[in-house]
C-alpha cells in the first residue's frame, strides 16, 4: 500500500474532518435513534473513494496504506462510530482474502465493496465464546468439488446487510480454514438482530450455516493455516478499532471544549473553573498519548505485521480505555444535558463501551501484551 509524507497525511486528514462533518454527522443521531444502518454515511463515503482506501487498486481501491485508514476511521468515528465500525469492517473482513486469496476470487469479491456497492462482514465469533478462538466448532468439510459448512457465528457485525462474510472454521482436529460465504448460498440465515447498547445503526446478528455448500475454489489459501492468515489479519484490525475508539474520543473532548465554553454557572463560563480545566487536560492528554501509541503501532506494522503484533494490542486497549473516560467525561462536565439524547456525548459514551470488547477484550489484550512482555 502506498505510503504519503507528513503534509500529505495532514491535508488528507482536513479532506477527511470536512467530508465526515458534511456527509456522515448529519446522520449520525438519526442513525442511533432509528437503529438503521448508516447507508447515506457509506454512500457519503464511498463517492469519495473513501470505502475504497483498504483495496488494492488492481481490485478498484484507492491502495491506502494503514495509516492513511487509521486517520479516515478516526475522523469517521469522531462523528459517528456506527459509520466507522461500517468503514473498518469492510477493510478488516476482506483483509485474509487479499492477503492469501486466489487473485480469481479477489476479483469476485472485492470490486463491488470497494465501490460501496455491496457489504462485507467477518466471522469468527461464537456462541459458546469469542476469547477462546481456536476452540470454535464451526467445521468446514470437503465434499467433491464443495465445502460444507456447519456451525453458528455470533454477534457478527453487517449480519444480513452484508453480501459476503469470510469465515473461520475446522477443518481438522487442530487446524482451521478461511472460506467466503455468499447471503444466498444455499444454508445460510441469520439469527435476529441484537438490540445493543450503542453502535445501534450496525446490524449485529447470528450467522447460521446448516449444510452451506460452497464451491471448493472459494476457500482462501491453504485450508489448514486460517488461525494464522487471522493472526496477522487480527493485527491490521485491532489498530482500526483503536482508530474507531480514538475518533470517539477525540469527539466527546471537542464536545466537551465547545460546551463548557458555553454554558455559564456563577456568573462565568465553566471553563474558567480550575477543576473543570483540569479535567479537560487530562482527557486532552489521554487522546493525545492514545494517537502517539497508535500511530507508533501502525508504523511497526508496516515494516513487519508480526513484529507490530504487540503494539497492535497495546494500541487497540489503550484507545479504547481512552475512549470510554474521555466519553465518561465528556457526559460529565456537560451536566444534567449530558444525559440526554439531544447532546452526541451521549451516544458517544454508549458507543465507546464495545470498544473495550470486540476485536479481543481488553483483557486479552493484557494477556498478549503480557506474554510479550514476559517473551515466554
Ligand atoms: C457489537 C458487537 C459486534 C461484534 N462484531 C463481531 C464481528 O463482526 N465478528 C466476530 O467474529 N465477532 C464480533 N463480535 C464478538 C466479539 O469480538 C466478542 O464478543 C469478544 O471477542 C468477546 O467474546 P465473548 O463475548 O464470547 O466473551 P467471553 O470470551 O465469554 O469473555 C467473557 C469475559 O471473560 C473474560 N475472559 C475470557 N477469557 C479470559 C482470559 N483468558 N483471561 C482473562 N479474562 C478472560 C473476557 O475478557 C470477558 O470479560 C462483536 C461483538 C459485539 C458485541
Amino acid at each position: 500500500m502506498q505510503a504519503m509524507d507528513k503534509q500529505a497525511y495532514e491535508s488528507f486528514r482536513d479532506t477527511m474532518r470536512r467530508l465526515a462533518v458534511n456527509k456522515v454527522a448529519p446522520h449520525a443521531a438519526e442513525v442511533d435513534r432509528t437503529k438503521q444502518p448508516p447507508v447515506k454515511s457509506h454512500a457519503g463515503l464511498s463517492e469519495a473513494g473513501i470505502v475504497g482506501l483498504g483495496f488494492p487498486e488492481e481490485f478498484g481501491g484507492q491502495s491506502g496504506d494503514l495509516l492513511s485508514q487509521v486517520i479516515a476511521v478516526e475522523e469517521t468515528a469522531r462523528v459517528c462510530a456506527t459509520t466507522g465500525l461500517t468503514l473498518m469492517t469492510g477493510w478488516a473482513a476482506l483483509d485474509p482474502l487479499i492477503r492469501f486469496g486466489a487473485k480469481e476470487l479477489i476479483g469476485q469479491i472485492v470490486p463491488s465493496v470497494a465501490e460501496g456497492k455491496t457489504i462485507a462482514g467477518w466471522c469468527l465469533t461464537e456462541p459458546q465464546g469469542g476469547s477462546d478462538l481456536p476452540a470454535l466448532k464451526t467445521r468446514a468439510v470437503r465434499e467433491g468439488d464443495e465445502w460444507v459448512i456447519n456451525g453458528t457465528k455470533r454477534f457478527i457485525t453487517n449480519a444480513s446487510w452484508a453480501e459476503w462474510y469470510l469465515v473461520l472454521a475446522r477443518t481438522g482436529e487442530k487446524a482451521y480454514g478461511i472460506f467466503m460465504v455468499h447471503r444466498n448460498d444455499p444454508g445460510l440465515s441469520f439469527g435476529k438482530l441484537e438490540s445493543k447498547m450503542g453502535l445501534r445503526g450496525s446490524p449485529t446478528a447470528d450467522v447460521i450455516f446448516e449444510n452451506c455448500r460452497i464451491p471448493a475454489s472459494r476457500a482462501i489459501g491453504d485450508t489448514t493455516k486460517g488461525y494464522e492468515y487471522m493472526t496477522v489479519s487480527l493485527t491490521i484490525s485491532r489498530p482500526l478499532i483503536g482508530a474507531q475508539a480514538l475518533g470517539i474520543a477525540q469527539g466527546a473532548l471537542d464536545e466537551a471544549v465547545l460546551y463548557t465554553r458555553d454554558r455559564k454557572q456563577f456568573g462565568q463560563s465553566v471553563s474558567r473553573f480550575q477543576m473543570v480545566r483540569g479535567m479537560i487536560a487530562e482527557m486532552a492528554v489521554k487522546v493525545e498519548a492514545s494517537r502517539s501509541l497508535l500511530y507508533r503501532a501502525v508504523e511497526a506494522i508496516e515494516e513487519n505485521p508480526t513484529n507490530g503484533r504487540t503494539l497492535a494490542s497495546m494500541a487497540k486497549m489503550l484507545c479504547s480505555d481512552t475512549a470510554m473516560q474521555v466519553a465518561t467525561d465528556a457526559v460529565q462536565l456537560h451536566g444534567g444535558y449530558g444525559y440526554l439524547e439531544d447532546y452526541p456525548v451521549e451516544r458517544m459514551m454508549r458507543d465507546a463501551k464495545i470498544t473495550q470488547i470486540y476485536e479481543g477484550t481488553n483483557q486479552i489484550q493484557r494477556l498478549i501484551i503480557a506474554k510479550s512482555v514476559y517473551a515466554d
